[in-house]
């Protein structure tokens, strides 16, 4: 077998590890597993393409300073990413990945101009290459693969960094752009985008439009991200992951390196699936989340929704009321991740399930920051998976359950949603909690979660607020049923 079979081999192995990988991490149980196997996959990637006949050819040709600067790069940027994974904390996790997709679409972009350059070096001269000079043909894939990476790379790489800022709830990040000149805006910058693709298909040897179309993506990724706000984000990150794939496998394309199409497909393929996920659990259509004007809406004055109605209770009260529970249900939110009370809420639910009580978790599509962060976080804590029970599922058993105890969730169980149709999140299927007999809500304050509404939930008549943070109220509300 030549040298070529051995590396088509081995980036035919990774691919199908990636597959596996992807498989695996559908579930809780073997999401580890998974990650491993597809760690496996892309180290046998990285390994086959030093091997590449381009990365050899260059090493016949200048030595072996190719493989020294591969190497090189590999280290410092595995330094980073492994510095910045141990030092993160967990609730950061989502602000991570943001900037990690967006550095994979600059990478991507990076890539598409680097061999762009190179081609068009390759093509001109008196040795000049016949390949290189059909790579740049009118409207060969060549071009057209160029034109997409370099757009879909720099409008990743932007919007990630807007996402980024708004996930670390940065001031200016913070509020959503709402100035309607921004479509007239958006309008330019898609014609400008239009023209720009198709003068790099026809031309491409002519650099500088593809330097400026990579602009026009970037400017493209803040003036579309910039506006969304409130409760949509999630459906943004997941667009962005699905972005990061497309702009990976296009890059894939320029390179002709097939692991890379087909491990940036996948990623694009499963961030386009999660996002219909993520707009059907809110109820929102996409181009209404792109295109939409939140933020123009009139936010309730949290005064008025809580003036002189808001009860609260000590951990000693409300664990005389769970004695007397058949059936409580847990509802996680992004203040849980916050305050690490994962494995509280664990020997909370233990300690009720030990007295005869039915404990289930109710998991909200959005709750937290990232898709899939309570299942996470709960699954870290050893919560038994078939405890946790999916919106539309446990819903319907609200009106049955004689405490909900939500635990820094604010956004995800706001009424609002269903009864006021002027809410910024109106429309967005929420967490039924209302409907249970007593609601427990512990969070420190009456501050609004990441959507920037009040809850009236807060205020309701069958809700106790439990003011504290997450982990030690739990452990106290514990405690005290056991000496209770
Ligand atoms: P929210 O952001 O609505 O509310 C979190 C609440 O946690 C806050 O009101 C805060 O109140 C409380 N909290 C914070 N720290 C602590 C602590 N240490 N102890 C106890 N409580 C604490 O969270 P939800 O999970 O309900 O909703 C998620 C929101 O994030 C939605 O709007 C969703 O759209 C958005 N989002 C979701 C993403 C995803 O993919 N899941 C991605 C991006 C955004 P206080 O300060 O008073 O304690």
């Amino acid at each position: 077998m030549t040298s070529h079979a051995w590396i088509n081999l081995a980036y035919l192995a990774a691919s199908m590890l990636f597959i596996v990988a992807f498989k695996l991490m559908s579930g809780p149980r073997t999401a580890g597993r998974g990650n491993a196997i597809g760690a496996a996959g892309m180290a046998i990637a990285i390994l086959a393409a030093c091997f590449d006949p381009k990365v050899t050819g260059a090493v016949a040709a200048n030595g072996a300073w190719p493989l020294i600067l591969i190497g090189a790069a590999a280290t410092i940027g595995g330094s980073i990413g492994a510095t910045m994974a141990l030092r993160y904390p967990m609730t950061g996790m989502p602000q991570m990945v943001a900037l990690l997709n967006g550095f994979g679409g600059a990478a991507s972009a990076l890539v598409a101009g680097a061999e762009l350059a190179s081609t068009v070096a390759a093509a001109g001269g008196e040795s000049a290459s016949a390949a290189a000079q059909a790579s740049l043909a009118p409207w060969s894939q060549f071009g057209i693969a160029t034109a997409l990476t370099g757009l879909i790379g720099g409008l990743t790489l932007f919007g990630s960094l807007m996402a980024f800022g708004k996930l670390e709830e940065l001031k200016q990040f913070k509020k959503a752009w709402t100035d309607p000149k921004r479509h007239w805006i958006n309008a330019g910058l898609a014609i400008a985008m239009v023209a720009l693709l198709v003068a790099v298909c026809m031309a491409p040897e002519r650099q500088f439009f593809f330097w400026l179309l990579v602009a026009v993506g970037c400017t493209l990724g803040c003036t579309l991200t910039l506006p969304i706000g409130g409760a949509d984000m999630p459906v943004v990150i997941c667009l962005l992951n699905s972005y990061s794939g497309l702009a990976a496998a296009a890059a894939g394309f320029v390179i002709d390196n097939s692991v890379l199409v087909i491990a940036g497909s996948l990623v694009g393929a499963s961030g386009l699936i999660l996002t219909a996920i993520m707009c059907e659990a809110m109820n929102r259509s996409l181009v209404g989340v792109l295109f939409g004007g939140l933020g123009t809406v009139a936010i309730a004055d949290g005064d008025d929704v809580y003036a002189g109605k808001i009860k609260s209770a000590a951990a000693e009260e409300i664990a005389m009321i769970l004695e007397g529970a058949d059936r409580v249900v847990i509802v996680p939110g992004y203040g849980l991740a916050v305050a690490q009370a994962q494995h509280a809420v664990r020997e909370l639910s233990d300690v009720l399930e030990a007295r005869g009580c039915e404990v289930e978790f109710a998991i909200h599509p959005v709750a937290g920051r990232m898709p899939g962060h309570m299942n996470v976080l709960l699954a870290e804590a050893d919560v038994a998976y078939e405890k946790l029970r999916e919106m539309d599922d446990i819903n319907p058993t609200f009106a049955e359950t004689d405490v909900a105890i939500v635990i820094g969730a604010n956004d995800v169980v706001n009424p609002a949603a269903r009864t006021d149709p002027s809410s910024p999140i109106a429309g967005m299927p929420i967490l039924d909690v209302d409907k249970a007999r007593t609601v427990v809500v512990v969070k420190r304050s009456l501050s609004p979660g990441f959507a920037g509404i009040p809850n009236p939930l807060f205020a309701a008549d069958n809700t106790l607020m439990y003011f504290a943070d997450g982990k030690k109220a739990i452990l106290d509300l514990t405690a005290a049923i056991q000496t209770g």
